[in-house]
């Protein structure tokens, strides 16, 4: 068994954020006291703020510039992950009435979305742990990456999605060479599938048995905005919502830029943006805060972010209002209007997830959320180039269950 304290100095092992116990960095991958969900630890005191400061510009064109922040060290096997541009659009913002916009592209990732960036962290931990199986559960995205991370490291992949999931995403997941599981039912149905085949299989299942470095990758996104912004936090930043992970992971990121150092100035108003047709977080806090209620049968075109039982929905209804920050549920119609929108005015071609925030920017800065001098920043995490790979031939779907999910795929399992 790993156990790699030693591998970044300012790791102190992982928190469970239920019960506060501390633990070391071992193969478990929730409290072993209580269960509860475990996050990294840094000792921030360790840094000195100049050098860490000249370590990351100095560091690699990925995301692994922030490795003395993350919990795993770059693998020496897989391709440059991250490191976007972070894009100032003057039409855009002209158009929609944002003075200071600003849109982190993270479609230009090696398959096309921002999974790629918790995976790179799942990955490196999965090769530290000797596994041969990368396995997932997804709504699209985090399908394709899985599957190009698999493939460029030697590694098998099983990808477990929605039957509903865009044919164009899946067909990108198939063409790297993974077994991709259509599974008739929600997101919700195929993650409790997938939590079952955790307990079974030793896969490293990036969003079960990986969890806690996956949700990690996550925090990158915030990291390269503040740096590109010369080393300040946006004042705003517009973050799509499906399992609330990157929304949470923004504010860790934020706080942890604080700590270190590295930023100081105001903290930033984080903002989430879903699909009306599929809003718990939006509505939970335009709705006074309240706890985050289930949406049973999510319908929207924003399929990437119909997760109705989101495991990061609290978490993230309390990040967005520590932070004074607020939400919007918008129109598909909204949705889709926003991607030509983008298109037209910045050249950039998005996903309707990218079309959700453009829509929810545009709601935001008609109330007045925006002062005249202030950043704001959308998160754009999924590329339209999505549905030109001819999908190889599919297995039919299959219902939610472990045993029909064993007898379909014995010649993939063997
Ligand atoms: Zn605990």
């Amino acid at each position: 068994m790993a156990t790699t304290l030693d591998r970044t100095t300012a790791l102190r092992g992982f928190r469970c954020r239920a019960c506060r116990t501390l633990q070391p960095a071992d193969e478990r991958f929730v409290c072993a006291e209580c269960y509860g969900p475990i996050e990294p630890e840094y000792d921030f005191a360790s840094f000195e703020t100049e050098e860490l400061r000249a370590r990351i510009e100095a560091g690699p064109a990925s995301l692994w510039r922030y490795a003395d922040l993350l919990p795993v060290a770059e693998p020496a096997s897989h391709f440059p992950v991250g490191w976007t541009p972070l894009l100032r659009a003057n039409r855009l913002g002209d158009a929609i009435g944002i003075d200071r916009l600003f849109l982190k592209d993270d479609t230009r990732n090696p398959s096309l979305s921002f999974k790629d960036r918790p995976v790179a962290l799942a990955l490196a931990r999965a090769l530290e742990l000797g596994l041969d199986t990368l396995a997932c559960a997804s709504t699209g995205n985090l399908a394709g990456a899985v599957a190009a991370a698999a493939a460029r490291n030697g590694l098998r992949a099983f990808v477990f999605v929605p039957a509903t999931t865009d044919e164009g995403k899946i067909a990108g997941a198939a063409a790297y060479g993974a077994t991709v599981v259509r599974v008739r039912g929600t997101y919700d149905q195929v993650n409790r599938l997938c939590g079952r085949l955790a307990d079974e299989e030793r896969w490293g299942f990036v969003n079960f048995t990986l969890r806690p470095y996956y949700a990690e990758g996550s925090k990158t996104l915030l990291f390269e905005c503040a740096e590109q912004l010369g080393w300040r936090l946006p004042d705003h930043v517009v973050v799509p919502v499906g399992s609330g992970a990157l929304l949470t992971r923004t504010a860790t990121a934020a706080a942890q830029l604080r700590a270190s150092g590295l930023v100081d100035g105001r903290p930033s108003r984080i903002h989430a943006a879903q699909p009306a047709g599929c809003a718990p977080v939006s509505d939970a806090v335009l709705d006074g805060y309240r706890e985050v209620r289930p949406v049973r049968d999510p319908l929207t075109v924003a399929r990437s972010l119909a997760i109705g039982t989101p495991a990061d929905g609290d978490g993230s209804v309390a990040v967005i209002r520590a932070s004074g920050g607020s939400a919007a549920a918008v129109s598909d119609r909204a949705v889709l209007d926003s991607c030509d929108l983008l298109a037209h005015t910045e050249g950039v071609l998005v996903e309707p997830a990218g079309g959700v925030v453009l829509a929810t920017a545009r709601a935001l800065a008609l109330q007045g959320a925006f002062g005249p001098d202030e950043s704001v920043v959308l998160y754009l995490t999924g590329n339209a180039y999505k549905g030109v790979v001819e999908a190889p031939p599919l297995g039919q779907p299959i219902a939610a269950d472990v045993d029909e999910f064993r007898a379909a795929y014995a010649e993939a399992l063997a």
